[in-house]
């Protein structure tokens, strides 16, 4: 595949030079994976203005970020703390002082570190710089995403020809990581959700000790991770039986679900996206039942930009991969919603699921 880094670190230094910094420290770890490959759990990057990255993480990655990384970035091991190997990374730095860090990835303690060190250089904090570029999926990470998807549906194909009547939630979520990691996930993206009966209306359940039983819904959101990316799907299946107010409310979903991956368009505010599902659903006199936003993009994590919500202005990027996910959740009787990964192609939207939407009828 070829080696994107070159492209990631240029656009991230235009943006740096559009806003008169000097260099920025990373410390998101999904940006950090972004920029140079690195994958650990612990790691600063320092991106200067010119000149190589510099990478600090420690020992006990001292050959993963050698294989991961290679020649790329200046790679670092720090024998005592990643800050202090970062003043020593600061001070061999040539050029200006100021610079840019991530306001939304310093926990307070770190920021107060900083701060020592702002006599000598000038610290300003930014948002969403690095996640603003990830939004834009080239060719290579929309392949993985799509392998994140084919595993995560081959697993639940694989689960619900094994749901009984009488498991638990935790044990239908159990078989379905069981074939998620047979089948090459790297990982649970995320905690997965299993909701059975009127607890198919908390949108976000935990799976629990719950059994199943017969004529009630039982919805499954959950994802694949493969190269580091991620798929996210939901489907909303009956156990044993269907009655006539299940199959109308999963119909104005599937609908919903249908008619925003259809429209969805590059260009669009996430907002209009958002209101193509929220419009159907609120014609049908369940949008009171319909609380959360519409979806948000995947990619190394999977809540990333762009939004499709009411209060999002931002038009969405091409080359972007989104969540379409409305639901409706009646409490105290069950809820329904189907989520599908779509990639915002110049062309048009393209639906990398495929997973049937029909209210299946499994146990
Ligand atoms: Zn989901
Ligand atoms: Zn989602």
């Amino acid at each position: 595949m070829e080696d994107r880094r070159p492209q990631r670190v240029a656009a991230l230094r235009a943006s740096l030079a559009e806003s008169g910094f000097d260099a920025m420290l990373v410390t998101s770890l999904a940006n950090i994976r972004y920029l140079t490959g690195f994958s650990g759990s612990a790691a600063l990057l320092v991106v200067p203005a010119g000149g190589r990255p510099v990478l600090m993480t420690d020992f006990r990655y001292e050959v993963q970020v050698v294989e991961e990384v290679g020649s790329f970035a200046e790679v670092r091991i720090e024998p005592t703390s990643l800050w202090a190997g970062l003043r020593e990374t600061l001070v061999g730095l040539e050029g200006g002082e100021r610079i840019a860090f991530e306001s939304a990835h310093v926990l307070h303690l770190d920021f107060e570190r900083l701060a020592d060190l702002a006599a000598r250089w000038q610290w300003r904090g930014t948002v969403g710089v690095v996640e603003a570029l990830r939004e834009r999926k080239d060719a290579g990470e929309l392949a993985l995403i799509r392998q994140a998807v084919r595993i995560a549906e081959e697993a639940l194909s694989r689960t619900i020809r094994e749901v009984r009547i009488g498991l638990s939630e935790r044990q239908v979520a159990g078989i379905l990581e069981h074939h998620l990691r047979d089948l090459g996930s790297d990982a649970t993206p995320f905690e997965t959700i299993v909701a059975s009966g009127e607890r198919s209306a908390l949108p976000h359940a935990r799976a629990s000790t719950r059994e199943l039983q017969g004529g009630e819904f039982l919805l499954i959101d959950f994802g694949a991770s493969y190269g580091g990316y991620c798929s996210d799907i939901t489907r909303t299946f009956a156990l044993r039986s269907v009655n006539p107010e299940m199959q109308a409310i999963h119909d104005i979903v599937r609908e919903a679900t249908l008619s925003a991956s259809a429209g969805v368009r590059v260009g669009m505010r996430g907002r209009d996206a958002d209101a193509i599902a929220r419009g159907y659903i609120e014609g049908r006199g369940y949008g009171a039942l319909f609380g959360h936003s519409l979806g948000h993009g995947i990619g190394l994590e999977v809540h990333e930009g762009p939004r499709l919500a009411r209060t999002a202005d931002a038009p969405l990027p091409p080359g972007a991969v989104v969540t379409i996910e409305p639901g409706i959740y009646r409490p105290g009787w069950g809820g329904v919603r189907i989520e599908d990964d779509v990639h915002l192609a110049d062309a048009g939207p393209e639906v990398l699921t495929i997973f049937p939407r029909d209210l299946l009828v499994i146990g």
